[in-house]
């Protein structure tokens, strides 16, 4: 912590008339520093979500204008999430935002309860924001929105076997919300009310680019952090490229020139722990997560816009996870604001291709995916020691040892294994908008009533096969199924939903709401009733004839 900081919020505090932290007396000598508590506690602690609240009051207090603490929802167990705007010139609500063309970031922290650092990181930020550690706040004009702490039943839930092996600190939150949601997991079905919170301020605000902070949890590898941008193969080509040839290798660049720090995409090693010490070739390869959009950096690129996961290297130690951490979403936010103009302009013109596309029964989706190999590239591997944390006798990973590269099959995207043209038009029956309207308005997907009865030349979907999963997942007995696809004549009652793809949202519409698409409304049971009906029931879900073209 610089000396000149801490005089800062000293001033800052006597400014205002604020009392210091953790004491009555307002006597100077006993006046916190503004300290994260990992720094107050030699790294020993994470912070809850009341002491990052509390150290986001406290900066708040600088009076700085480029800094403004609001709120944009409510989590699971009721307590409003924290929401930060930086920028210069200031902004305070979401039209500002998107007055002229700033490309709008938002990096958002602790999605998953345990995977503490993030949230450090983006405290020791803001601090350098208002203490004018980065004076000039380094990003141009750009706008950054950060979340904190998305998940603070999460974060507080603090226990000794949260993150199994991680690095330190002794106590760290679980991975779930207060109602046991994985909110990495939510992004398609939005129970939770944290995700609900989030996709709304995605409408409202907007960003252009969403860097999601997590902790591995996997691989004993040699890079001090892992990135995946959007692995969907249904977000726009361009989108998709513009991150795998351009963004993500930059940033790789950058971290080692500018922090000496090895990043890499985000991957596991197909083999079994341990082996590789005596035959590198039992690494088998490097493979990546999934594609399917219930992850955020899927989601997003089905909305459109630039996603990037970060993921610190949980067996390092944790001041060198934070610090990790800290220069990645640093070197995010250059990027961003160097590319300046030029990424609300993609993002406009991406937004304006799909809606052309979807309407026009033109817009390619894949209906299921397979990993392609990258090539055969240098992957880092490092060993790792294991120590017991005196505090709670739990073993932890501490990386250690020489690194080595070895040449391995990358295998860090997507494509299509089986694609459909997106209809331009869906109609599903009243019975079934009733429970479907209240997911697609959620999503901020546009549609519309019918307001008298209309009779349409329609596909219809007739199921041939399905299946429900016999042990639940997030509450859910995943449902998959297959159809047969026919064409009649079909009369919509008044009530029914009409949802044109003839909008900027048309990836994510067809992947909801199409019966055949692999993560959207059918797999989380939204049309179970139906389905339930058996071989040959035909869904109450009418897709609009591909144009002939
Ligand atoms: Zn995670």
């Amino acid at each position: 912590m610089p000396s000149r900081a801490a005089a800062l919020v000293l001033l800052a505090l006597a400014a205002c008339g604020v009392a210091p932290a953790g004491g009555g007396e307002a006597d100077s000598q006993t006046v916190e520093p503004l300290l994260t508590v990992p720094e107050r506690t030699g790294y020993r602690r994470t912070s809850t979500a009341a002491e990052v609240h509390d150290f986001l009051v406290r900066l708040d207090a600088f009076g700085d204008p480029r800094f403004f603490l609001t709120a944009f929802g409510e989590s699971s167990d009721g307590r409003p999430l924290d929401l930060v705007v930086v920028a210069d010139p200031p902004v305070r609500r979401a039209a500002e935002a998107h007055r002229g063309t700033r490309p709008v970031v938002l990096v958002m922290a602790n999605i998953h309860g345990g995977e503490v650092e993030g949230k450090e990181a983006v405290q020791e930020l803001l601090r350098a924001v208002v203490t004018d550690e980065a004076d000039p706040w380094p990003v141009g004009d750009a706008v950054v929105l950060f979340v904190p702490v998305y998940n603070p039943a999460g974060n507080d839930a603090l226990g000794p076997k949260n993150r199994p092996l991680q690095h330190g600190p002794s106590l760290a939150g679980r991975r779930v919300n207060a109602r046991g949601l994985d909110l990495n997991r939510d992004w398609m079905k939005l129970e939770a009310p944290e995700t609900r919170s989030l996709v709304g301020l995605l409408q409202e605000w907007d960003p252009h680019v969403v860097l999601d902070l997590h902790t591995t949890n996997g691989s004993a590898h040699g890079y001090e952090l892992t990135y995946a941008g959007v692995l969907h193969p249904g977000a726009h080509p361009e989108l998709r490229d513009l991150l795998d040839h351009d963004w993500l290798p930059a940033l790789r660049r950058r971290m080692l020139e500018r922090h000496g720090l090895h990043v890499f995409d985000y991957g596991n090693f197909l083999s079994p722990e341990g082996e590789f010490e005596d035959d590198p070739d039992l690494l088998g390869g490097w493979r990546t997560f999934d594609h399917r959009p219930r992850f955020g950096n899927n989601y997003v690129g089905l909305r459109n816009r630039i996603a990037i996961l970060s993921e610190a290297y949980a067996y390092l130690a944790f001041p060198e996870r934070i610090a990790a951490t800290r220069a990645f979403v640093t070197e995010v936010l250059r990027l961003a604001a160097e590319r300046g103009s030029d990424v609300p302009a993609a993002c406009r013109r991406w937004d304006a291709e799909t809606e052309r596309w979807g309407g026009a029964g033109e817009l390619v989706q894949p209906l299921s995916a397979e990993l392609v190999e990258r090539g055969r590239e240098p992957v880092r591997i490092r060993g790792f020691r294991t120590e017991t944390d005196p505090a709670t006798g739990e073993t932890w990973r501490i990386a250690s040892g020489p690194v080595t590269e070895v040449e391995l099959p990358v295998q860090v995207g997507f494509r299509a294994v089986e694609e459909a043209l997106a209809p331009p038009t869906y109609w599903l029956a009243p019975e079934l908008a009733a429970v479907v309207a209240p997911v697609l308005a959620g999503h901020g997907v546009a549609f519309r009533w019918l307001d008298a009865p209309q009779t349409v030349e329609a596909v219809t979907f007739r199921v041939v096969e399905t299946h429900r999963e016999p042990l639940p997942f997030q509450g859910h007995f995943e449902r998959s199924a297959t159809f047969d696809l026919g064409l009649r004549e079909v009369t919509l009652p008044a009530g029914t939903l009409e949802l044109s793809l003839a909008q900027p949202l048309a990836r994510l519409a067809f992947q909801l709401v199409d019966p055949r698409a692999e993560d959207g409304l059918r797999h989380w049971n939204w049309y179970d009733r139906w389905l339930m009906a058996g071989p040959d029931a035909e869904l109450p879900l009418y897709a609009a004839p591909l144009p002939e073209h």
